[in-house]
């Protein structure tokens, strides 16, 4: 028999122990799933004679549900929704209903879609929110941006937004820091889950700079299912069968996610710190060659955060900066899966003056002469013209460091001039 002062302080120790489990069990891994577009806001689409048109916000609605009962089995996972039915919610509203859940995870379901009529682009891939590096120019910024559909609030959130403002690059890189290498993670198990069970092409994990992705509070994913212009895929991601399957790679992929983040919240292992960021920048070199190609060149392979420098009349095209070991390494990774096979990772001193010459920005390369009366011209009055092998080439200013150059190529794009080009010159 017990004594009541024991057997008291025994119940006390029931209640308090039952309602900790209590409160414990209520913080459920909690999924935003985003189906993409919706209401007037179609989306990528196609007609073909045998299956109809295919709706991007069809396909993504159809993934997303079938994901969500997924999900929805299962005790640990809380989801919730952007949408259920045939609606647009804002991008704004959106980002906000994930951020005010406090979500463990933001997965936004797409469609992709190639500019050329006849595809030959096939497969799947997964961006993540890119830091802010060069070119970030909001009206390039593919079909996923699509202004026309931004609402009065998505439109004054992206005003203030000012890709190179000290606030907005600082705001970038803390959420890099925090959410970029989790996003990286979940993203590299969706795609693999497309290749291993589902046979997929994939095109493996990009960085891009997302509306829908850059304000969200946890780690974020945008997954392409498929191109809706390629006939293989536009079967696949409309039928059921293809969405199922689709969704259960999802599905294993958040299973996975959910396993390597329990196990660091349960076990923190004192052996591996968090990872420390490393002293120098790097950045991938893709290749080096004589063409200068433009921002969407298919030389480029879709790749996004290029950075061509010029040096001794070669350009030499660099994918991705980062002082994170892991995110340089998936960074080279995702240049060899996009078929730069000789891809190699090159350290960059941050801020290092160049001990002789200068870099110099090549505003302009051209068969013709820049008129007097162009953008161009009237903007930078006071450039350099030099000719060579019957072309003219412009270049505008002298710094001693690369990221000094840098910042004066994003103070350009912010005048409309793009498609510059850094040019080290060592004398
Ligand atoms: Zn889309």
């Amino acid at each position: 028999m017990i004594r009541p002062t024991l057997y008291k302080k025994f119940f006390f120790l029931l209640i308090f122990f039952g309602s900790f489990n209590l409160l414990y069990c209520q913080k459920k891994f909690t999924i935003v799933l985003d189906a993409g577009h919706g209401g007037s806001d179609i989306g990528a689409n196609r007609y073909y004679s045998d299956i109809g048109t295919v709706m991007e916000k069809n396909v993504t609605l159809g993934i997303v549900l079938k994901l969500g009962r997924m999900l929805e089995k299962n005790k640990d996972y809380k989801v919730i929704y952007t949408r259920k039915i045939d609606e647009y919610p804002s991008l704004t509203y959106r980002t906000d209903l994930a951020n005010r859940s406090k979500a463990d995870l933001f997965i936004s379901v797409h469609v992709n879609s190639s500019p050329s009529k006849s595809a030959t682009a096939q497969g799947t891939e997964t961006f993540v929110q890119g830091p802010n590096q060069n070119k970030a120019n909001l009206d390039v910024a593919k079909a996923e941006n699509d202004v026309i559909f931004l609402d009065e609030r998505d439109k004054e959130n992206f005003a203030s937004y000012n890709p190179s403002s000290p606030e907005s690059l600082i705001a970038l890189k803390i959420q890099q820091s925090k959410y970029l290498q989790a996003s990286l993670i979940i993203g590299g198990l969706v795609e693999e889950n497309f290749v291993k069970k589902d046979k997929r092409l994939s095109r493996g994990v990009k960085q891009e700079n997302l509306h829908v992705l850059r304000m969200n509070a946890m780690p974020s994913i945008l997954i392409e299912t498929g191109f809706v212009n390629n006939y293989e895929d536009a079967h696949y991601i409309s039928t059921e069968e293809g969405q199922q399957s689709i969704a259960e790679s999802i599905y294993n992929a958040i299973t996975s996610y959910k396993k390597l983040v329990d196990r660091n919240v349960k076990e923190p292992e004192p052996e591996k710190p968090a990872e420390q960021p490393l002293k120098n920048d790097f950045r991938i070199l893709l290749m080096s060659t004589p063409t200068r190609y433009t921002e969407n060149d298919p030389a480029l392979k879709g790749l996004k955060y290029i950075l061509p420098i010029k040096e001794n009349g070669n350009y030499k095209y660099y994918y991705g900066t980062t002082n994170y070991a892991s995110v340089r390494d998936n960074n080279l990774k995702t240049a060899k899966d996009s078929g730069f096979r000789n891809a190699i990772s090159i350290s960059f001193v941050p801020n290092q003056s160049l001990a002789s010459g200068y870099y110099t920005i090549e505003v302009y390369a051209g068969k013709d002469k820049l008129d007097s009366k162009s953008h161009i011209m009237k903007t930078l009055p006071n450039m350099e013209r030099n000719k060579e092998n019957g072309v003219f080439y412009y270049t505008y200013g002298k710094y001693k460091t690369l990221e000094e150059a840098v910042n004066t190529q994003k103070e350009l794009e912010n005048k409309n001039i793009i498609n510059t080009v850094i040019e080290k010159r060592i004398k």
